[in-house]
């Protein structure tokens, strides 16, 4: 039997227009059970014994990224730190804390940021992405 995961993922991919592959379903469920968004190497380890090589999973997010499924949440170090699409709107993404004392980085769900007003003509804006600094519980 399908466990639910299994069936949300082959709905996410569909809907995405995606072949359903053993890495796509892999990764996709890394990013799932995550509560932070994850950099690539991240990803990499908590596949664990489901190894894929680099190149796979740097394609596998590519295509979730273009497809829209997955957002590039911030960069950190050099690197990209990615999450599912899930808990973003269509114009925003949740915003996302990282504290200056031990470098965590939390995501702020159910909070929205009003879109930045006052813009210079002819600049569009299609997605606003807010990341805060500061301390975080544990290091206040
Ligand atoms: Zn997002
Ligand atoms: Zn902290
Ligand atoms: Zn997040």
């Amino acid at each position: 039997m399908k466990s639910d995961f299994q069936l949300q993922a082959r709905k996410t991919l569909k809907s995405a227009k995606l072949y359903r592959t053993k890495s796509r379903i892999a990764i996709l469920k890394v990013l799932a059970g995550a509560k932070r968004p994850l950099s690539q190497e991240e990803i990499a380890l908590r596949l664990g014994k489901k190894h894929l090589n680099k190149v796979t999973i740097y394609r596998t997010i590519e295509s979730f990224c273009a497809a829209g499924l997955v957002h590039k949440a911030f960069m950190q170090e050099r690197t990209w730190h990615f999450e599912l699409a899930n808990h973003c709107s269509p114009t925003q993404c949740h915003p996302h804390f990282t504290c200056t004392n031990c470098g965590a980085t939390h995501c702020l769900l159910g909070l929205s940021i009003p879109i930045v007003k006052g813009l210079k003509k002819g600049f569009v804006i299609n997605r606003q992405q807010v990341r805060l600094e500061g301390l975080c519980p544990a290091c206040t």
